[in-house]
């Protein structure tokens, strides 16, 4: 066993998802979990049950409207969080504090000296912001995870990358004039898909300018785009040289997802945990945390989420 890297794995996560064959089931985490057993991973990790997150928590990212209505949403089931993507049922505040709190959990087993880096296969909810889910996301586990390594841990810049199909707009607007948050996203050009944003001018405004970085990619794009434009991920962050590095690594950018148009293959997403597991040892500290994302074909998720755990174990 590798004791620098954790995986956080257990019920109270995999409940995150959504009825009626919506793309974001309940059977991710299994799908995950089948591989992560089979490749033999679960004996070369150490393994974290998830925790809740507290409510105070959540407010380290979002309004306490906002995070009331899911509340009082989660006990009828009925109706939708946003307009239309994100449905309601029952649990599913609890379900959604879960993932924040396993990202959380993570996030502290690494600052505490636990382990080096750290994988959550249902988290990394990248759409929803402060004040309002979208895209299947109820809770920003990311967002919540930045201001409290800035707010406990004091910690001055994070980065947060993101590999999944869709722009991390949550994220993105969340800290648009954060110059503490140095981010890289590569996606799927915003004419083609959802939520439209991303552009590559899209650069961080006031003192943030010039902090993010965004890479839009064509419909199609496959590994050969990929490796081209993942050097200019590494040189941003080799740049400002974040204290802990977030990694959104959503398997919806592998070809044949059923609701995305890229095409890359799983090892674009174990090539890109490799390299920052590498670059966080050159910056001295260490420190990655992966979050699972989006995918929504179970074969691709599965081989691409094993790959990161393996990118994050390399020595
Ligand atoms: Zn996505």
């Amino acid at each position: 066993m590798n004791p620098e890297v954790a995986v956080v794995l257990g019920e109270r996560i995999a409940r995150y998802g959504f009825p009626d064959g919506h793309p974001f089931g309940p059977d991710r985490h299994g799908a995950f979990a089948r591989e992560f057993e089979a490749r033999g991973l679960d004996r070369r990790v150490q393994l974290l049950e998830p925790k809740p997150a507290t409510y105070d928590e959540l407010l380290a990212f979002h309004t306490p409207a906002y995070v009331d209505f899911v509340r009082e949403r989660s006990r009828s089931g009925y109706g939708f969080l946003d307009s239309g993507d994100t449905p309601a049922f029952r649990g599913v505040y609890e379900a959604a504090a879960a993932v924040v709190g396993a990202s959380l959990q993570a996030a502290e087993a690494i600052m505490g000296g636990r382990c080096k880096r750290a994988f959550v296969p249902i988290a990394g909810l990248h759409h929803a912001a402060r004040d309002r889910a979208a895209g299947f996301c109820v809770f920003n586990d990311c967002g919540v995870v930045i201001e409290l390594l800035f707010r406990r841990h004091g910690l001055e810049r994070v980065a947060y990358v993101d590999i999944d199909a869709h722009h991390g707009d949550g994220v993105f607007y969340a800290f648009e004039e954060d110059p503490r948050v140095i981010f890289a996203d590569v996606h799927e050009d915003g004419r083609y898909l959802y939520p439209g944003t991303g552009a590559a001018d899209e650069t961080g405004r006031g003192k943030a300018e010039g902090t993010k970085l965004n890479l839009p990619m064509p419909p199609g794009a496959d590994d050969t785009a990929f490796a081209a434009a993942w050097p200019r991920v590494i040189e941003h962050l080799e740049r400002h040289e974040p204290q802990f590095i977030l990694f959104q690594c959503g398997a919806d950018s592998i070809e044949d997802d059923p609701i995305t148009h890229l095409r890359f293959s799983p090892q674009a997403h174990g090539r890109a945990a490799r390299e920052l597991t590498q670059l966080a040892k050159r910056l001295g500290h260490g420190r990655v945390l992966a979050l699972g994302g989006g995918g929504y074909n179970r074969a691709n998720l599965a081989r691409a989420w094993t790959a990161v755990v393996e990118g994050l174990l390399i020595e």
